[in-house]
């Protein structure tokens, strides 16, 4: 990762390479990679050695990206944070991983974290140096490079292996406990390259980056995906704002906006969307979640981005195994989550015998290549169940390769319903319901039924609280126009869903919430 760094620097030293627009700060290649350089001086001074891990815990910023690069110029292991954790999972994260320095923001929206950390560094033996980016520990770490002999990196950059554990990514915790996925500069300069080369970045590309850098979305394909072609990282806000995303990709003229759906709606539901000039844009990516049709629609017709690129990945392969192509037509941009990536293999088989089967069959989506995770940190167990012994990783969803190589995502196996013997596809229920004129919003699982052994269950947001619903309407809306066994026996009004920081629904939540 150091040298594709060092590339383009040596290629466009004069371009932009990062933007942070909430402070105005603006780096060119050159400018950054002295800067990389200089902070990894400062955590060589500090002792961190090959292998140590370095956490960050920390909304989106220019340090974030400074420190990703800095750490894997020594190759320390960055461990990523999510900035939503509290006290409780910010140890688990410190205790699990051992981080023995934590590069956190001092604070956002209500939230201060030098409070935390100070609250659960005792339990944390392994933490040893704590810095806050805006504050004296940042620029005293940054001034300690100056302390130290530039020699004295050549010599760690010549013990690194591409093969090397460079990052430690926690998954985003939809279904369970978050795993941590241990990556190297392989799995994750790879994989952010050939996203970035499937939608065509050049040096001229303005990247807008309003997806958390915690997450292998804003780190692998947006930092990555941009530098390793020489294209430019723009900051919007510390956290995802609509408005302030917008505006970015106006001034700063953004060729490419990423966002996982419910960002794009949040943008296109802004009540002044239309004073925004995103004449600018020309692609993009949607990920991370199914992509509803109507959504697509509007965001290539009103934001631009003709070339839009949908995207499927899971953050223990680096992440992105299928993309779809700058020239697909509307039906592939939204019917399917694209094909295969170069270098990577996928396969569908029956999740029960492991049987290959033909395409068109749904079955358990497996992919193999230079993407796979090194594992789960310190979990061999949790690491065999996924990735088999022929390095296949397990991805637990569940999808349809059709014959033209375009891969259809059907859900996810832990989300099927098995009603007394069906098997039953949530999705295919909650885009029905989407249609029901009462409904704003739904998620529909499996909760446990003495008779047919699970049953369906519709979690619904209204349009408008006042109007309700009852279950005997939401039936009779149901019958005949889906079969009897998919009909939702039970329903739950909600204000909202939980979600996790990274915009999914923990349906986990849903259904463990319905006893109550
Ligand atoms: P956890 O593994 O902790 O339960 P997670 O699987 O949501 O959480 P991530 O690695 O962030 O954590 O997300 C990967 C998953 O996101 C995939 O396995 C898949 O279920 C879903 N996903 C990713 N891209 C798409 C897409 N384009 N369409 C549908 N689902 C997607
Ligand atoms: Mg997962």
């Amino acid at each position: 990762i150091g040298a594709n760094l060092q590339r383009a620097v040596d290629a466009f030293p004069e371009r932009e390479a990062l933007v942070d627009v909430p402070s105005g700060r603006r780096w060119t290649y050159a400018e950054l990679g002295a800067d990389v350089e200089r902070l990894a001086l400062g955590l060589l001074a500090r002792g961190v050695a090959k292998g140590d891990r370095v956490g960050i815990w920390a909304v989106n910023c220019a340090e974030w990206v400074l420190v990703q690069y800095a750490t894997a110029r020594i190759g320390a292991i960055m461990v990523n944070i999510n900035p939503a954790y509290r006290a409780h999972e910010l140890a688990y994260v410190l205790k699990q991983s051992g981080i023995s320095v934590l590069v956190s923001s001092t604070g956002h929206k209500g939230t201060d974290y030098r409070e935390l950390v100070r609250q659960v560094a005792g339990e944390c033996p392994a933490l040893r140096e704590r810095v806050f980016i805006g504050e004296d520990s940042w620029d005293a770490l940054v001034a300690a490079g100056d302390t130290v002999d530039r020699d004295r990196l050549t010599a760690r950059e010549a013990e690194l292996s591409c093969d090397d554990p460079i990052n430690i990514q926690y998954t985003s915790g939809t279904t369970g406990f978050p795993k941590g996925a241990t990556l190297s500069h392989h799995n994750i300069l790879n994989n952010g390259f050939w996203v970035g080369e499937t939608i065509a970045y050049t040096e001229e590309d303005r990247v807008c980056l309003p997806v958390p850098f915690y997450h292998c979305f804003g780190m692998v394909m947006g930092n990555l995906g941009a530098t390793s072609h020489g294209a430019c990282i723009v900051v919007p806000a510390p956290s995802f704002e609509p408005a302030a995303t917008l505006r970015a990709v106006q001034d700063e003229r953004c060729t490419s906006l990423y966002g996982v759906p419910t960002m794009f709606i949040a943008e296109l539901n802004l009540p002044d969307f239309a004073s925004y000039d995103l004449s600018s844009l020309r692609t993009g990516i949607m990920a991370g979640s199914p992509c509803p049709v109507e959504v697509m629609k509007r965001v290539v017709a009103e934001m631009h981005m003709a070339e839009v690129s949908i995207c499927y990945g899971m953050t223990e392969t680096s992440p992105v195994s299928l993309q779809t192509r700058r020239d697909d037509d509307l039906e592939r941009r939204t019917g399917t989550v694209g094909r295969v990536l170069p270098h990577i293999e996928v396969k569908v088989v029956d999740p029960v015998t492991g049987v290959t089967l033909p395409r068109g069959e749904a079955g358990e989506l497996c992919t193999r290549g230079y993407s796979v995770m090194l594992g789960y940190w310190e979990e061999p167990e949790k690491t065999a169940e996924a990735v088999d012994a022929g390095r296949w990783m397990h991805t637990g969803d569940l999808a349809v390769l059709r014959e033209d190589g375009y891969a259809q995502i059907v859900g996810r196996i832990k989300d099927m319903i098995i009603r007394g013997g069906e098997n039953i596809y949530p999705r295919e229920i909650e885009e029905f319901l989407y249609a029901h004129p009462r409904i704003a919003d739904v998620q529909v699982v499996g909760v446990p039924d003495e008779k047919y052994g699970e049953e369906v269950l519709a979690c619904v947001i209204l349009r408008d609280p006042e109007q309700g619903l009852t279950l005997d309407e939401l039936r009779a809306y149901c019958k005949d126009r889906l079969a009897h066994y998919k009909v939702p026996s039970r329903l739950r009004i909600l204000d909202s869903f939980p979600m996790t920081v990274s915009g999914k629904v923990r349906k986990i939540e849903l259904r463990e919430g319905y006893g109550e």
